[in-house]
């Protein structure tokens, strides 16, 4: 009985201390995909705040410039994702929800994330003018939509389907879902941004746009 136990834990042993001898030698970018591969933990999060600041800050160095158009479409619908999607291989009829805004476990959580495989279509909640369609330092390939005061961010990206000043309707694709900036799984980050006055705005939490059968709430693994 006692030689199988003895055997398993020493295997225990062994793998620990592999993982734990290997990750710190690898460089940085490379650890937490490694680690997150070794011990098969789903993080789809970002590690910290995207590095866009919190509510009614002035625009920091990541910000995007408000454009100031307003056309038609102005109202944000629905979710940036349509079901049925896969996440880790499995397939789900709705989106899955995970860290919230302001979530418990990450408070300064700007929007919400769908844990999703890479390569689902992301679609705009808004009809409006895309005022970025590049990388965006954390926030990796980035989409920011505008209208009428409000902006709408989809980060993460694994590829952007559209252009600076193109003018969207409400539902179009706008990209590929992705794991690119500060992302530690396959993810998409959602935001919804209110300017308030010439240098300040303010996060919106995107659940309130949201009907509660539209998505499947798993909680924030970060
Ligand atoms: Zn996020």
């Amino acid at each position: 009985m006692a030689a199988p136990l003895l055997c398993g834990a020493a295997l225990v042993v062994g793998y620990v201390m592999l993982v734990v001898l290997t990750i710190p030698q690898l460089p940085a970018w490379a650890q937490p995909a490694v680690y997150q591969w070794l011990f098969d933990i789903p993080q789809d999060a970002e590690i910290s705040d995207n590095g866009s600041g919190d509510d009614s800050t002035p625009a920091g160095p990541s910000a995007v410039p408000w454009d100031g158009y307003s056309g038609p479409e102005a109202g944000i619908h629905g979710l940036p994702l349509v079901g049925p999607i896969q996440h880790w291989g499995t397939w789900y009829d709705k989106p899955l929800l995970g860290c919230l805004f302001h979530d418990p476990n990450y408070q300064t959580h700007t929007g919400s994330d769908f844990p999703v495989d890479e390569g689902t279509p992301v679609h705009t909640t808004m009809g409006g003018k895309v005022v970025w369609a590049a990388e965006n330092g954390p926030w990796g390939n980035l989409v920011v939509v505008e209208n009428n005061g409000y902006q709408v961010w989809l980060a993460h990206l694994s590829s952007i389907q559209v252009s600076e000043g193109q003018i969207l309707n409400d539902g179009d694709v706008v990209g590929l879902s992705g794991n690119t900036g500060n992302s530690t799984g396959a993810h998409l980050h959602y935001g919804i941004k209110q300017k308030t006055a010439e240098d300040t705005y303010v996060w919106l939490n995107p659940q309130l746009f949201f009907a509660e059968d539209e998505y499947i709430n798993i909680g924030c693994s970060s």
